[in-house]
């Protein structure tokens, strides 16, 4: 492959929803894309049109984030040529059930694709940055992370596992330049609202309404940019106000 004068994003989870607006804005700021998804190839092929008619590359790379040597499968031979810039750790699922009815595999599916996906792909992309002395990873929280959500409690853990992770990675890796935040959706507009009783949510925003992926992808978009050059270790809630 040759060597790209662009900075390269990998952004996790982004055939779709959040991480797709993630994607196609990093893209308008100038990144070239390293586009993971799961199994959705179809919706992974039309993002990556998208993203290349901003004039960016974009890889498309289908991997399981929970799966170690799927990861590093993946990964490894791209980062022999190249090291990522941003790494943004998008993909996650939900799997909602009361604690007292939830099944190891629902617990399990969550905590090892939020927090394992972060652990695994952080992991094989860091070496690079830290030679590089240069990098910022954005991990994407919750605001079940900070705020009570009952039938949550696989979700409110990896979620909350993730935002202590993002603060104690900064502290390790700042000294190399490497600046690691975190950001915080709350109801955004994505196909994991599906099932939601939306009409009782909203009243609960204070700013009545879902939010946009894009509303989150201009957060991701300042931390990955120049601007955000003196900020690590933070969480930055993007929520409509309904965690405060
Ligand atoms: P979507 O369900 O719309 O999209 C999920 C994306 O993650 C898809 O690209 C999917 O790939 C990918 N994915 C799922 N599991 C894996 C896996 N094991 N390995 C690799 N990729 C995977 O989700 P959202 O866009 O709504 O959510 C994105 C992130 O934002 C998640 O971490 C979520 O927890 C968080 N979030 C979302 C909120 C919301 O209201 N939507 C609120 C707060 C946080 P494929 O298409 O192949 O299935």
């Amino acid at each position: 492959m040759p060597s790209s004068p662009r900075k390269i994003a990998l952004v996790t989870g982004a055939s779709r929803g959040i991480g797709l607006a993630i994607a196609k804005q990093l893209a308008q700021d100038g990144f070239d894309i390293w586009l993971n998804y799961h199994s959705n190839h179809a919706a992974a092929q039309a993002a990556q049109k998208e993203i290349e008619s901003f004039g960016a590359q974009c890889t498309l790379l289908p991997f399981d984030v929970a799966d170690g040597a799927a990861v590093q499968a993946a990964l490894n031979p791209l980062l022999k040529e190249h090291t990522p810039y941003a790494l943004v750790n998008n993909a996650g699922i939900r799997k909602d059930n009361l604690l007292l009815f939830m099944q190891d595999q629902e617990w399990n599916a969550v905590l090892s694709t939020v927090l394992g996906g972060f652990y695994q792909v952080t992991k094989t992309v860091l070496a690079s940055m830290v030679y590089a002395r240069r990098g910022r990873i954005v991990n994407i929280a919750s605001a079940a992370a900070h705020a009570p959500v009952p039938g949550q409690t696989n979700y409110s853990a990896a979620k909350a596992g993730l935002v202590g992770a993002t603060r104690s990675l900064a502290a390790e890796v700042a000294k190399r330049n490497v600046l690691v935040n975190a950001v915080s959706p709350g109801f955004i507009e994505t196909d994991m609202l599906e099932g939601l009783p939306i009409d009782k949510i909203l009243p609960l925003i204070p700013l009545h309404r879902l939010g946009r992926p894009q509303e989150v992808a201009a957060m991701v978009s300042f931390l990955c940019s120049e601007k955000a050059s003196y900020i690590t270790g933070q969480v930055f809630q993007v929520n409509g106000g309904i965690c405060m």
